[in-house]
């Protein structure tokens, strides 16, 4: 039996991996639930599934979760970081942005593993979070589609055996689409994501490619390998959900329908292959072609933002992914248009001053500083 803790219950991730839990009850125990302000949901999963622990984020919810659940043996905290002292064996990090970053330490700090798809985690501070996890032995796997494809791709391959990653992406709702037409887009456009059924924020993630460039970091910190030996192609079917080209010019790609359900039973079940029951079948016939292309960096310049991000290094990537954040959440409060969210990022870095190998404590700085530098340059130019 494998105890879990889910960060982020009630978000995407999180209600996909209960559902894959659900279907192996002789295999799982989820021992904590944690989850923002979606409390019926969460009332609902702790009804369900019986964890020791709920977490909540508002203490104003906290009396309505107790209630609700009216079970003593249910401890009901403000703490998601305390599904590190719950007994859980892997804790599924499946928050959105910076608020995951502490939770994830806290596990790998007692050497809990982490399946981790909340990928803002590594982007402000890959390098601290991979010495914690070699600190302690704590494993961090991957929960994001394409880096539980590049992983099953390298299986056993010697370090030596890999030339290059590449990291396919659909492209989003605005593939093909010039840079002028971008500007008048609205917020539902941007959510209607082609392939993928994803929460809002890395929907627009995807849209402005920025989710592919946070993947670009995260799979440099996942793979130990240098960015150069990591492409970006545009993948329109979202089937090969990434590949790998080895030394001898062999290429290994993992294929699947576009269901994070397949990527999770995975992670869960490792190193067994979990029997999905109930999922629509690929039918390659029916497919008849797959396609790739190079992503427009005209276009999509948050690409670009990330890799320049990972060369200046340090605190670079927390601005970046802080900026962005700030960014998202003013395109869905309707007050910037689409294509600004990547110039905010763009501002954002710039005024970032690179504090290199930073702590825990100058990723939060520079995490702070790169809200109020973003918030400042849109209430300057969109008040
Ligand atoms: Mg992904």
């Amino acid at each position: 039996m494998k105890r879990l803790a889910v960060l982020g219950s009630t978000g995407s991730i999180g209600t996909q991996t209960l559902e894959v839990v659900g279907c192996f009850p002789d295999r799982f125990q989820v021992v904590a639930l944690a989850a923002g302000r979606n409390v019926e949901l969460l009332i609902q999963q702790a009804k369900q599934f019986r964890p020791r622990y709920v977490s909540v984020s508002h203490a104003e919810d906290l009396e309505r979760v107790r209630d609700a659940l009216s079970d003593p043996s249910i401890e009901c905290g403000l703490d998601a970081g305390a599904v590190a002292t719950s007994g859980a064996d892997l804790v599924i990090a499946s928050q959105v942005g910076s608020v995951g970053l502490e939770p994830v330490l806290a596990a790998l700090r007692r050497g809990i593993d982490v399946a981790l798809a909340n990928k803002e985690v590594l982007v402000m501070a890959g390098e601290l979070v991979l010495r914690e996890a070699r600190r302690s032995g704590a494993r961090l796997l991957p929960l994001d589609s394409e880096h539980v494809a590049i992983a099953q791709c390298l299986g056993r391959e010697a370090p030596g055996a890999l030339r290059r990653i590449v990291l396919t992406a659909s492209g989003g709702p605005f593939r093909g689409r010039s840079r002028e037409s971008l500007a008048a887009v609205t917020r539902a456009d941007a959510l209607a994501h082609p392939n993928w059924s994803m929460g809002p924020k890395i929907t627009i993630d995807s849209a402005t490619l920025m989710n592919k460039g946070f993947e670009w970091i995260e799979a440099r910190w996942l793979f130990d390998v240098p960015a150069e030996r990591i492409q970006v192609v545009i993948h329109p079917e979202s089937i090969v959900h990434s590949l790998v080209e080895l030394v001898d010019g062999s290429w290994l790609a993992q294929l699947g329908i576009p269901d994070m359900r397949i990527p999770i039973a995975y992670t869960l079940g490792l190193p067994e292959r979990l029997p999905m029951p109930d999922l629509p079948r690929l039918d390659l016939v029916e497919l008849g072609a797959l396609r790739f292309e190079a992503p427009d960096p005209a276009c999509f310049p948050a690409l670009g933002l990330a890799k320049t991000a990972l060369e200046l290094g340090g605190g670079a990537p927390a601005a970046l992914n802080a900026g962005n954040e700030v960014a998202v959440e003013a395109f869905l409060a309707g007050r910037i248009p689409f294509t600004a969210i990547a110039e905010v990022a763009d501002e954002t870095l710039g005024s970032h001053e690179v504090v290199s190998e930073p702590d825990l404590a100058a990723v939060w700085h520079a995490d702070r500083q790169a809200r109020a530098a973003a918030r400042h340059w849109i209430e300057r130019r969109y008040a």
